[in-house]
C-alpha cells in the first residue's frame, strides 16, 4: 500500500533526523562532560560537579567528603584510641 510506504519512509527519515538531534545533543554534552574521579558518575549540567587538582569530583561525591572532613576530628580520635589500644596490647603481651 502506498500509503503505508510513505509512512515508513518518513518514519525512516524521522529517525534518522533523531538520530542526528542526538548525536549533536550528545556532542553538545560531550563538551561539557566531565567524568567524576572518585565515583565514575558521568555528569554535565544536570550533575554539578567541581574540578579538584585535574579531576572531577561530583557534588555526590563532594558531600560524602564534606562529611568525612566533618568527622575528620573524631575518626583521628578513634585512630588514636586504636593506636593505644593496640600499644597496651602489646605492652601486656610483652611484644
Ligand atoms: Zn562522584
Amino acid at each position: 500500500m502506498p500509503d503505508d510506504e510513505k509512512t515508513r519512509s518518513e518514519r525512516t527519515l524521522e529517525s534518522i533526523l533523531e538520530g542526528k538531534k542526538l548525536d549533536a545533543y550528545a556532542e553538545h554534552c560531550t563538551k561539557k562532560m566531565h567524568v567524576c574521579g572518585l565515583c565514575g558518575a558521568v555528569g554535565y549540567q544536570r550533575k554539578p560537579m567541581k574540578p579538584i587538582g585535574s579531576k572531577w569530583v561530583c557534588i555526590d561525591c563532594m558531600r560524602e567528603l564534606k562529611e568525612i572532613l566533618d568527622t575528620l576530628p573524631q575518626w583521628e580520635a578513634e585512630i588514636q584510641i586504636g593506636k593505644e589500644m593496640s600499644k597496651k596490647i602489646d605492652d601486656t603481651l610483652g611484644v
